[in-house]
Order: C-alpha cells, then sequence, then structure tokens
C-alpha cells in the first residue's frame, strides 16, 4: 500500500470539494483560526509515519483529549473510572443536559462533556498536579517535549464556559462530582487547549493501534483488554450524535474535537489523523471526516 501517494490524492481531492461548514465560534478564541487548512497523517505499525497537507500544524486537539483524560485515568484506577461513568452512546449533542438528570448525574460516556468532566474530577483525586502530569504523559506518548497547552484557548473557554459549569454544578449536586466546579473545568479546558499536529496525534495514539503499548518506546500505557474497550467506546461514543455515522462510513474507532481533529485507529494496522477546522452541524470537521472515509474505503482498513 502506498499511503503516501493516498494521502496526497485525498488532500488534493477534499481541498477541490466545495467550502461548508464553520470554525467553532463559542470558543472565541477558535473562530481566529484560518478556517480553510487541511492535514493528514498516519502512522503504520511499523513506525513509518506518512503526511500530506498542514498536518504539521498544531491545532486545538479539545475532545480528542478526552481519550487521553480517559487513558490516564482507567492507566491509574480503572474500577474506579467504570464506576463514575457508564459507556452507552448518548445520542444528544456533546454539551448536552438532558440525559443527566434521568440518570442521577451519571454521564452516559467519558466521551461527551459530562462523562470528560468527571475523568477530570478523578484525575484531581489521584494525582497531586494533574496538569502537570498529563503534559508530561502526552508529551511522552508522542515523543515531544515542546507539546503544550495553548494558554489563551483554555481562558476563552473558561469564559465562555458555562454549559460546561452547569454541567459540573449538575453532576456535582449529585454527588459525582467531589472537587469544585473551578477545579474541575480549568483542568478540563486545559486538557481541550492541548496544541498538537496531525503528527503528534498519530504518535500519541499508537498505542491505542498497537494493544497497550506505546511506540517506539515499547512502554505499556494500557492492557490489552483495557485498549480494547477505549476503542469500542470510541466505536460507539467518538462522535456524539454522529457516531453511527462515522461507524457506517468509516469503520474505524475514531474521536473528534471541535478544533477539528479527528483521530481513527485501525489496530493493528495504523492510527490515522485528520484536521481542518470547518465543522458540521454535530461539531465535527466536515473534511477531516470524509478524508477518513476515503483513507479507509481505498486501504481497505475497518474493523468489520
Ligand atoms: N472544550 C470543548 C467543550 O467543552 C470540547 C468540545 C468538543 O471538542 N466537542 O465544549
Amino acid at each position: 500500500m502506498n499511503y503516501q501517494a493516498l494521502l496526497d490524492e485525498i488532500t488534493s481531492e477534499v481541498l477541490a470539494l466545495p467550502v461548508r461548514g464553520d470554525v467553532a465560534r463559542y470558543i472565541p478564541e477558535l473562530a481566529h483560526v484560518r478556517p480553510d487548512q487541511f492535514g493528514i497523517a498516519l502512522r503504520r505499525q511499523d513506525g513509518t509515519t506518512f503526511g500530506a497537507g498542514d498536518w504539521e500544524v498544531r491545532f486545538s486537539i479539545q475532545s480528542i483529549a478526552k481519550v487521553l483524560l480517559l487513558s490516564l485515568a482507567c492507566s491509574l484506577d480503572n474500577d474506579l473510572v467504570w464506576s463514575r461513568v457508564g459507556v452507552e452512546p448518548s445520542g444528544d449533542p456533546f454539551n448536552s443536559l438532558v440525559q443527566l438528570e434521568f440518570e442521577e448525574g451519571m454521564p452516559r460516556n467519558p466521551l461527551i462533556n459530562a462523562g470528560a468532566l468527571v475523568v477530570c474530577d478523578i484525575l484531581l483525586q489521584l494525582l497531586p498536579d494533574p496538569k502537570t502530569e498529563l503534559l508530561s504523559f502526552v508529551r511522552a506518548l508522542a515523543g515531544d517535549k515542546s507539546i503544550d497547552f495553548d494558554r489563551a484557548v483554555a481562558m476563552s473557554e473558561l469564559q465562555s464556559g458555562s454549559r460546561n459549569r452547569a454541567l459540573s454544578h449538575f453532576m456535582k449536586s449529585f454527588g459525582n462530582i467531589e472537587h469544585s466546579v473551578d477545579e474541575v473545568l480549568d483542568f478540563y479546558v486545559h486538557a481541550c487547549s492541548l496544541a498538537m499536529s496531525c503528527n503528534h496525534v498519530v504518535q500519541a495514539f499508537s498505542f491505542m493501534a498497537e494493544h497497550g503499548l506505546n511506540m517506539p518506546s515499547e512502554v505499556r500505557v494500557l492492557s490489552v483488554s483495557q485498549v480494547r474497550r477505549l476503542n469500542a467506546v470510541m466505536l460507539t461514543c467518538g462522535f456524539y450524535d454522529e457516531s453511527g455515522d462515522f461507524a457506517f462510513h468509516v469503520g474505524l474507532p475514531g474521536k473528534s474535537g471541535v478544533g477539528g481533529g479527528i483521530v481513527a485507529v485501525c489496530p493493528g494496522r495504523f492510527t490515522a489523523a485528520a484536521w481542518s477546522p470547518r465543522l458540521g452541524t454535530k461539531g465535527n470537521s466536515i473534511l477531516a471526516t470524509e478524508a477518513l472515509r476515503r483513507l479507509a474505503q481505498r486501504s481497505n482498513a475497518s474493523v468489520f
């Protein structure tokens, strides 16, 4: 398989598509991103990495960070995590409040905002300095010490984050948030603000395709069984109320973020990441989704 030729071909194709969608404006700092950028990267199991377009430009990974938060939390206390968040797709938008009342403050899954806020609360409980620990974790996974939070994005989300504040207070009223809402939100917005390129993302997620082993370090991040479960949660919940659509058209576990990035995992074969800031109505990048659909189809990659 000539992945470089495939990525080049997909890049020129998607860049020629009619321009649709807009950048995420509800986080004011993200509204400044140039909308027509596009990048794609693929890291094959042997470590060879291919990229095209803006694959080395750093972007705000936003909800892709939820998988990194979850991985760190599961590596520390797996049972605690699954006693406080569920594993069912929500079928609702990422920041929805509705199910939480019926389900008494227990989020449907760790990849919607409510679930990720609980995971942040768990990490605040398990780690003395979770922001620093998360940064070291991600830097080690991606093999690049220069990866950092984008503090302007974090502050911008903190000031405009009424919905996440509401979600946290609501869950706190049911006893599923232990720390102060300010502490939880501060950690959450920093995690979402991580600035990484498609290249960083495919390196950082290599353990998801390598049965729990980070490559090339060979450090075990999670057990084989834990990684299977995380991939299952990504497949069923990674795109909110568009998860079925991604599973149907792409057929790989993945996770999107409102920064326009998407990571997709083909276990035992590769990790891929695509980025383009214009989003569809459900908050998922239009061109990144389309690029990954073409990649999966033409490389015959699917978990099914
Ligand atoms: N930080 C964003 C938020 O909470 C993440 C949402 C997303 O990427 N879907 O709204």
